[in-house]
């Protein structure tokens, strides 16, 4: 502002200096109109230097000038050194990116619009089997798995999915998507070859075991039972012994029943067909009725007819799992709620009970495997804990959600949700 305010005065200054020159000499309109010439040409002589000098990419230092001109220079000059101090901090954040992600061991791809490849790390071109040509493709045209092509498409990237990486089909990849930026996609592949063997192995030793130990257990409760038959009844004691043997005999079965059915549903296909699950419900309650000495306490309301595409067992399995813990977990008089009914499209099975209820921090942990509640401390209440594993995993695998709402002491309410399309008729 202060080098303007100079540039007016000289202005302001000169008007009356020429004005009376003008009327001195008597020719004020040419000495007024050569004044403005001569303003007029130092101004265009003033602007071609900048132009020349910023042409050049105004490198360097800049002209000698004075007035307003010296503070234009001044100020593009700063403008122009920030930025380069700004350019060179940005290409060094860039090298570092680059090491950083040729160092990856995970493959990294950005993804613009159309699925197009618009970068990839050094482990992509390793594991993914991509050129550094790629660039500019589609990535469906490369990576051909229907299965990667579907969760591309689905938009929907809060599961990754598994892949046999198309490189070497020996290897296993874990392929994530995340959005970010404006139509912007990162794509992340990790190697997890090994993960998964020992997984294989886990889940093979689980089956081979608990297959191996289903026959001794079979010996064992029919050698204990018939103990039992013969036993006169003399030693308090003997009776005593073999009937704990023989309950910790069927507790041992139920478990091995349980991780067997377990291993069955994390590798086993499923076999679909149109499930009638109110006969299915009947019969479950029918069952779990006369079993649980507890004919009296269930009470079934089917207000739907709707049939689920399913497996037959998987489903009994669940819905059995879930009635039993609510007779298993409330008391011998209290009555349990089971229903089958449409909510908004969704089908929905419910078991609801007045038991004992779970903790607000149980509900989060009761479907993983083995665990029980705190609550259960104390209480002889039998069980494998692994019951609503067997829920969730069923449920899995028939695009099911298991949703608990439950309060300590007061009772549950367990409810399976399935979406519409697997309706049936
Ligand atoms: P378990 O064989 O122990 O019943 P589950 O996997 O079926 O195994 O259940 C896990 C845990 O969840 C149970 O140990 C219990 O603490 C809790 N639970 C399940 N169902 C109910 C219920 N209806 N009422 C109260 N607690 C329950």
């Amino acid at each position: 502002m202060g080098v303007w305010k100079r540039e007016i005065t000289i202005a302001l200054l000169s008007l009356p200096a020429i004005a009376i020159a003008g009327f001195l000499s008597g020719h004020l309109l040419p000495l007024l109109l050569a004044a403005t010439l001569i303003f007029l040409f130092r101004q265009i002589q003033q602007i071609s230097r900048f132009e020349y000098w910023i042409g050049r990419g105004g490198k360097g230092d800049y002209p000698n000038t004075k007035g307003i001109w010296e503070d234009i220079y001044y100020h593009v000059y700063r403008l122009k050194k920030s930025e380069k101090r700004r350019k060179k901090k940005l290409r060094k954040l860039l090298e570092q990116f680059r090491e950083f992600t040729g160092a990856l061991p995970d493959a990294a791809v950005i993804l613009g619009q159309d699925d197009v490849i618009e970068w990839a790390n050094k482990a992509a071109l390793k594991v993914l089997g991509l050129q550094p040509g790629d660039k500019g493709q589609r990535i469906p045209n490369l990576i051909r798995y229907p299965e990667f092509v579907r969760y591309l498409k689905s938009r929907d990237y809060r599961d990754g999915i598994i892949l046999p990486s198309p490189v070497n089909g020996q290897i296993t990849l874990a392929v994530r998507i995340v959005s970010y930026g404006a139509g912007l996609r990162l794509l992340l592949a990790q190697d997890v070859t090994q993960l998964k063997q020992m997984e294989r192995m886990r889940k093979d030793f689980v089956a081979n075991v608990s297959h191996e130990l289903r026959t001794p257990l079979t010996v064992l409760k029919g050698y204990l039972e018939t103990l039992q038959d013969m036993d006169d009844g003399s030693s308090p004691l003997l009776a005593g012994s073999l009937e704990q043997m023989r309950g910790q005999t069927e507790r041992m079965q139920h478990l091995v029943d349980d991780l067997l059915m377990l291993t069955r549903l994390e590798t086993q296909q499923r076999r679909t067909v149109c499930v009638d699950v109110p006969a299915l419900l009947k019969q479950i309650c029918n069952e779990r009725g006369m079993v649980e000495n507890s004919a009296g306490r269930l009470e079934l309301v089917l207000a739907s007819a709707a049939n689920l595409d399913g497996d037959e067992q998987e489903l009994r399995s669940a819905f059995t799992n879930l009635v039993g813990n609510a007779l298993k977990y409330s008391s011998a008089d209290s009555v349990v709620k089971v229903r089958w009914f449409e909510e908004g499209g969704t089908v929905v099975f419910e078991v609801e009970d007045r038991g004992i209820g779970i903790a607000p921090e149980d509900i989060p942990r009761v479907t993983e495997r083995f665990y029980r509640a705190d609550s259960l401390h104390g209480r002889k209440i039998p069980g494998t804990g692994l019951g609503l594993a067997i829920v969730k995993h069923v449920l899995m695998r028939h695009d099911g959600r298991l949703n608990i709402i439950s309060e300590l002491g007061k009772g549950s309410c367990f409810s399976c949700h399935f979406p519409p399309h697997r309706k049936c008729d």
